[in-house]
């Protein structure tokens, strides 16, 4: 890829993810996603173009709206970034364009699923289950690199069993703490990852997620515990609620772009 070309994705990566911030804002709200003008949550005063620019109008008020200066969540420039990035990511992994642009598809619907689940502690069924049926859509046709016609490289059974069995233990444990441990949501979630990721690559994303999980719920306490440090702390406990899908999010993006597979089993 060369200097120009990435600039462009880049481009279009902060554009969809302008445009996956206004989805996280207005879902359940009742307004549509894609016709009413942005306005400030403040001072309610619609936008003009030049302070929709992704990631430069930000910069360029510093965070502030233009009107009544009141703070702009630093999320709107997160997403816009990072959505950016996963699509350069994407554009260095993948081959073909239709596989591109499935994976950007798919990846979208993650970042839309982490952001709202992270912010309200539950995953929004909209996006979820559109990320399960571009999942299963990409079992039947979708291999890594290449479309893949459906009567040359048919999907076995145990692509199709690793969504389940990904899922089950988790809706499990929600069925078992009637919710209190995890929401059905992450079943759903990692269905999804189970279809998309493979059985084995989906397994260890759960794994990483679990780690990850952990570590930053034993720092969170650990914050809280230490005198002096900020309030914002102060009311982690180990049964304070964290939301879990961002970090299963984490674990797919690792396993999928470092092709991270420990158990290339090969009984296929
Ligand atoms: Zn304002």
């Amino acid at each position: 890829m060369n200097v120009i070309f990435v600039g462009f994705v880049v481009i279009l990566g902060a554009i969809i993810g302008s445009f996956l911030n206004v989805v996280i804002a207005r879902y359940n709200t009742g307004m549509s996603f894609l016709s009413g003008r942005s306005m400030c949550f403040s001072c309610g005063k619609t936008l003009v173009w030049y302070e929709l620019i992704p990631v430069v109008s930000f910069l360029a008020q510093r965070g502030r709206c233009r009107s009544c200066t009141s703070a702009i969540s630093r999320q709107y420039l997160l997403v816009e970034l990072f959505t950016a990035a996963v699509f350069v990511a994407v554009f260095l992994k993948d081959l073909s364009v239709a596989v591109i642009a499935y994976h950007l598809m798919v990846f979208s619907a993650l970042v839309v699923i982490g952001v709202y689940d992270f912010k309200h502690k539950i995953i929004p069924d909209g996006a979820v289950y559109f990320f399960i049926t571009l999942s299963f859509v990409g079992l039947l046709f979708v291999h890594s690199g290449y479309v893949a016609l459906p009567m040359i490289d048919a999907p076995l059974l145990r692509d199709f069993v690793g969504g389940p069995l990904i899922a089950l233990p988790f809706a499990g444990l929600w069925y078992f703490s009637k919710g209190a441990w995890i929401g059905f949501g992450d079943a759903k979630l990692a269905l999804g990852m189970g279809w998309f990721l493979g059985l084995e690559q989906a397994f260890f994303a759960v794994t990483i997620a679990s780690w990850i999980g952990a570590a930053v719920g034993i720092v969170l306490i650990a914050l809280g515990k230490i005198p002096g440090v900020s309030a914002r702390f102060r009311h982690f406990t180990a049964k304070s609620e964290i939301a879990f899908g961002p970090f299963l999010i984490i674990g797919t993006l690792a396993v999928f772009f470092f092709d991270i597979n420990p158990l290339i089993l090969v009984i296929r």
